[in-house]
Parts: C-alpha cells; sequence; structure tokens
C-alpha cells in the first residue's frame, strides 16, 4: 500500500525537485518550506520592510507588531510562561554559544560541565572552548548499547561539581529520543543548570518546555519547515538572570556614552543589532501552518514512513543501520563500502541524502567509522520517495559488489 503524505502539496520545493530528478531524503539537515512561509515572506518584503522596536513610522510598527507576534507564536508552541522567555538569535550554532559566553561567569575553576559522547559539534565546541577558557573539566556521558545517553553512567558522573548538563533531545545521527526526563532530574538534583539541544527534537511533535523542566531550550527555524538565519532560546525564568549579555551593540542597550553604558534585559538585551526579521515572521506563519496540521495525522505519516525506511534497509544484506532510530532518520553503512563512493552514487542518481560525520565527528570516531549514509524525512515524503531510493541503493550496490 502506498504512504501518500497529504501534505505535500503544500511545498511547492519537493514538486519542483522531483521535477529536477531529486528526492529530497535530507531533511534533518534543513527542510523544505510550506506555501504559508513563502506567503507571509512575499507579504512582507511587498508591503514595506522596516526595522523593529526603533522606528516610529507606521512600517516600523507593523514589522514590530508582526516580530512579536512571532515571538508569543514560538512561545505558545514550546508552552512557554511568558513569551519574554524567547529570545531569537541567528540559529542553534549561535543559540549555545550565547549560552556558553553568557553563562560563563556562573563557573570557577574545577566546575564540571556534563555532556554526551552524541553532541552534535554545536553542542560540543561552545562547551569544550568555555571549558579551555575557564579551566573547567568537560565531563562526557557515555552512551548504552542502543546509542542511548547511559543512565547509570550518568548518574555516577553527574555530581556536586556539575554546574551544567548540555544534552540533544534527538540524535541527528543515531535517531533516537535521549532520555531526557531522568537525566535533567539528575542535573537539578545537583543544582546545575540544564541545557537542551532541541535542533532534532522540537521537528517531530510538540515539546512543553515547562513539563520538561529545562532551564535553556535551544532550536532552529530551518529545520522545523522555517526561514534560515533564525535560532531560538527558550530560558527559564530562574535561570534567565544568570545569562550575562554577550553581544553588544544597537537595540540592546538602554542607555549609552562613551564610558559606560547600561543593557535591557531579555529578550531584547540579548538580541543586538538588527535581527532577521523577515525570517521571525515567516517562522510565525510557519507554526501557523504547522498548527493548523492534524497532529495526529503526521505522527502516524512520520511513524509508518520510518518504519519502511528502516525496515527496508535492514532488509539489504550488508547494510548495517547504526543505534536503534526511532523516527525520521536512518543513518547506515554498507560492509566493505566507503559511505562517500556510496553517496556519490546516490547522488548521481538524483538522491539527496547526506554522508560523512555529520557535525558529529567524535561519535563517528567511537563508532570507529569514517562516516555514515544518513537518510531523513520530513512530513512531505512518502512511500514512493523510499521506492525510489531503495532502487537506487540496490543499483549502487550492484555496482559497488
Ligand atoms: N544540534 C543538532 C542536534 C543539529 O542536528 C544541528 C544541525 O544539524 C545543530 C545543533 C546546529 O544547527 P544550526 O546549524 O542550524 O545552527
Amino acid at each position: 500500500m502506498p504512504l501518500i503524505s497529504p501534505w505535500r502539496a503544500d511545498f511547492p520545493a519537493i514538486d519542483a525537485l522531483q521535477r529536477q530528478g531529486q528526492t529530497y531524503l535530507d531533511s534533518a539537515a534543513t527542510t523544505q518550506k510550506p506555501q504559508a512561509l513563502l506567503d507571509a515572506l512575499m507579504h512582507y518584503y511587498c508591503n514595506g520592510a522596516a526595522n523593529v522596536h526603533r522606528a516610529q513610522h507606521l512600517p516600523g510598527a507593523h514589522a514590530t507588531q508582526a516580530f512579536e507576534a512571532s515571538r508569543s507564536k514560538v512561545s505558545h508552541w514550546l508552552n512557554a510562561a511568558d513569551s519574554g522567555q524567547i529570545i531569537f538569535t541567528h540559529g542553534a550554532t549561535s543559540a549555545l554559544n550565547l549560552l556558553a559566553y553568557g553563562l560563563e561567569g556562573v563557573f570557577s575553576a574545577g566546575d564540571e560541565i556534563a555532556i554526551s559522547a552524541l553532541e552534535h559539534h554545536a553542542n560540543l565546541l561552545p562547551w569544550q572552548q568555555l571549558a579551555q577558557r575557564r579551566n573547567l573539566k568537560l565531563v562526557i556521558l557515555p552512551l548504552d548499547a542502543h546509542g542511548l545517553i547511559d543512565l547509570d553512567a550518568a548518574s555516577a558522573l553527574i555530581g556536586p561539581n556539575t554546574r551544567l548538563l548540555a544534552v540533544s533531545q534527538f540524535s541527528n545521527v543515531l535517531g533516537a529520543w535521549q532520555p531526557l526526563p531522568r537525566l535533567l532530574a539528575l542535573a537539578r538534583a545537583q543544582g546545575a543548570l540544564t541545557v537542551v539541544d532541541g535542533a532534532q527534537g522540537v521537528v517531530h511533535g510538540r515539546h512543553d518546555v515547562q513539563a520538561l523542566g529545562c532551564d535553556f531550550y535551544v532550536f532552529s527555524s530551518h529545520k522545523l519547515y522555517g526561514p534560515e538565519g533564525l535560532g531560538v532560546i527558550y530560558a527559564g525564568n530562574e535561570a534567565l538572570p544568570k545569562l550575562a549579555h554577550w553581544q553588544f551593540g544597537g537595540e540592546m542597550v538602554l542607555t549609552a556614552d562613551y564610558r559606560h553604558a547600561e543593557f535591557r534585559a531579555a529578550p531584547l538585551g540579548f538580541e543586538a543589532g538588527t535581527p532577521p526579521i523577515a525570517s521571525v515572521i515567516g517562522l510565525g506563519a510557519t507554526l501557523d501552518y504547522l498548527d493548523s496540521l492534524d497532529q495526529r495525522a503526521v505522527a502516524d505519516h512520520e511513524a509508518q514512513l520510518h518504519k519502511r525506511l528502516l525496515e527496508g534497509l535492514q532488509q539489504r544484506d550488508r547494510v548495517r543501520v547504526l543505534g536503534a532510530p526511532e523516527l525520521a532518520l536512518v543513518s547506515f553503512v554498507v560492509e566493505g563500502v566507503h559511505n562517500a563512493d556510496l553517496a556519490h552514487l546516490l547522488t548521481e542518481q538524483g538522491i539527496a541524502v547526506r554522508a560523512g560525520h555529520h557535525c558529529a565527528m567524535p561519535l563517528l570516531k567511537h563508532l570507529g567509522l569514517p562516516g555514515a549514509i544518513r537518510v531523513s524525512l520530513g512530513l512531505y515524503n512518502d512511500s514512493d520517495d523510499l521506492l525510489r531510493l531503495f532502487s537506487a541503493l540496490d543499483q549502487s550496490l550492484e555496482l559497488l559488489a
């Protein structure tokens, strides 16, 4: 039985890509965009762009109103208590760097930061560099045999010296939900701050940051069917005052003279310079679109498609799936075949997948692999996309035999 995505037509690029002979299976890297977002961008740019929070004129007022309405939509999407807890950045990477610089004052030499062995470089390197700057210890929580952060090891490693825990919600390589509630509880019991990298998790289902109980939750708009150049930080009320101002310039300042300045509180105090206004407005429109979908139908579709992807790969000799992927993405290697060679042949057949270390070099090294192929799904994919993938994979493997 074919599995059809009822939302495919809402994403004009999917059709365009198909006309170019491309099957897009790289949504974990970035997603295609819904028409609702394109309409919002057109509307904003065609009706008068203006800077936000500074102009008295009418276009400025309209832009500011739309910008702040988007902040409320993001807050609602995450079930934050207050839209003032939502800070816009230029991506998940810049959000995590903002945290690693803004929280620097919380640490003293010898304190520990705990991250996991599967982190994306964006949630490893800012903490690694902070640890080097402040003479802190970076503690790496190991994984269990299923590719999940090992809770027994975590409970031994998260201790009184742990000042901060920063972990992914959903692995961009292993496609598994991490045991966040238990991990966050371990950190909270030690009075440590908690940062959740939701870059992959935010895309699947709805997540309630208050129920999760993390101090900071971070994601990128472009992976959630929104525009690029925009990231989000949710900051809990208790943690927010611990965040020092990091980037300085226009808009974040309250008063300034040549020798001294005072800065605004969050969120504007952390949004120095002109923000990505169109992207913020576009993300609001994207969330309206996503909110209008039948969430259960989306979850069912994603689950069924994932099952077919996983089964199809597992049925093929020599294919070894990494970890125990639960949803939306599967990474694999083929015995005796270099991932770059296979990626090349798939690319030649119009299959757009990702190959390499997936910005998680330490994890791939730990798995003893130079790289892997990752197939990732969006809500617009359907079973025909998978059939094209499997057919291209079989042809490639025949050639490489
Ligand atoms: N964290 C995870 C788990 C990711 O998968 C990514 C991107 O692939 C990032 C962080 C960084 O996101 P961005 O490149 O949008 O800043």
